[in-house]
């Protein structure tokens, strides 16, 4: 293998703190020694998030191949002892319930990415499936409050307009797109933008190519089909901007959608979803990492722009932003 470990900046398990945390075995077997987990998005309620966050935390302690990674350090700390470390992720703001004071709670819970709109238009930011809105005042402070709490500043699932305001507010704070691809390769609403690639990069941050199917454009979900995107990416900002983050999502067959919920208000069928389901799970598997870093060599990449795509890059920045 060219690349000795990789760090994955985006996957899902159910969000149910009793969801078996052994699933992440797979990364684990797979090279996976760094991975930011979801523990909530916009459309589930705080009593959800918060017993997930909980079941999650105990589940990392009882697990001694898994870690719960604080720092940068911790990471590294982790990949030497064989341990898979893993942080949190919240994908929207509606769980900060319009308190940028919820953002420092987070923090000490383990969270350590965050984006602010999942795919809908909230009272912070513009997500991607709505009409045009950028950040609002209100979002404009959880940007500050996130920077300040070097937690990680997630464009994905929001709207071009909100995360051009994220980058430009942002300055030369970097942000990330955790899990996002180039609409130039596959026209979808999910996708993103050259001038938001470019701002983003702007930032000093990177752009981690998503493994869902319908956002790469190959529903048999070759892990190679990943390439042309990390590709594209590479040549429009340059190597140092690039990483991945598959948005691996582990499925148990029970269902962890809250009650009542509306798939297609969050998963709208005009911008391709399935209709009664919303999203469903096909997403590029964490076994097609280590074919992807080979596709990477195979196409001329050197071991060491490889490592800085697969791993090296993503762990640059946790070490510039969480401090
Ligand atoms: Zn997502």
């Amino acid at each position: 293998m060219t690349v000795s470990w990789f760090a994955d900046a985006h996957a899902c398990l159910p969000l149910r703190g009793e969801s078996n945390m052994d699933q992440l075995r797979r990364h684990y077997d797979s090279g996976v020694r760094y991975v930011s987990i979801n523990v909530g998005m916009d459309m589930n309620p705080l009593a959800q998030v918060m017993t997930t966050i909980a079941g999650f935390r105990r589940q990392i302690a009882e697990r001694d191949w898994l870690m719960l990674a604080s720092t940068h350090q911790d990471i590294l700390d982790a990949a030497t002892n064989d341990q898979l470390a893993v942080s949190f992720d919240l994908e929207g703001a509606l769980p900060l319930l319009e308190s940028v004071d919820m953002i420092a709670l987070y923090h000490q819970l383990g969270v350590r990415q965050i984006h602010l709109a999942y795919n809908r238009n909230n009272s912070a930011a513009g997500g991607a499936h709505d009409v045009v809105q950028g950040l609002t005042p209100l979002g404009e402070q959880m940007v500050e409050a996130i920077h300040a709490h070097g937690i990680l500043m997630d464009l994905s699932h929001s709207q071009e307009r909100t995360a051009l305001d994220i980058c430009e507010l942002s300055g030369d704070r970097p942000v990330l797109f955790s899990h996002a691809n180039p609409h130039a390769l596959v026209e979808h609403g999910r996708n993103i933008s050259d001038a938001a690639i470019k701002a983003c990069a702007g930032t000093g941050g990177i752009i981690a190519l998503n493994g869902v199917g319908r956002f790469i454009g190959d529903e048999a979900l070759q892990p190679e089909s990943l390439l042309p995107h990390i590709d594209y990416v590479v040549q429009m900002v340059g190597i140092e901007h690039t990483a991945i983050g598959p948005d691996y999502c582990y499925d148990d067959g029970i269902s962890d959608r809250p009650e009542g919920l509306d798939p297609g208000y969050w998963w709208p069928k005009e911008a391709g979803y399935d209709p009664i389901r919303g999203l469903t799970g096909k997403y590029v598997a964490p076994e097609g990492l280590p074919r992807i870093a080979e596709g990477l060599a195979k196409m001329g990449y050197k071991d060491t722009d490889i490592a800085a795509i697969m791993r090296d890059n993503l762990l640059g920045l946790i070490k510039r932003v969480w401090g």
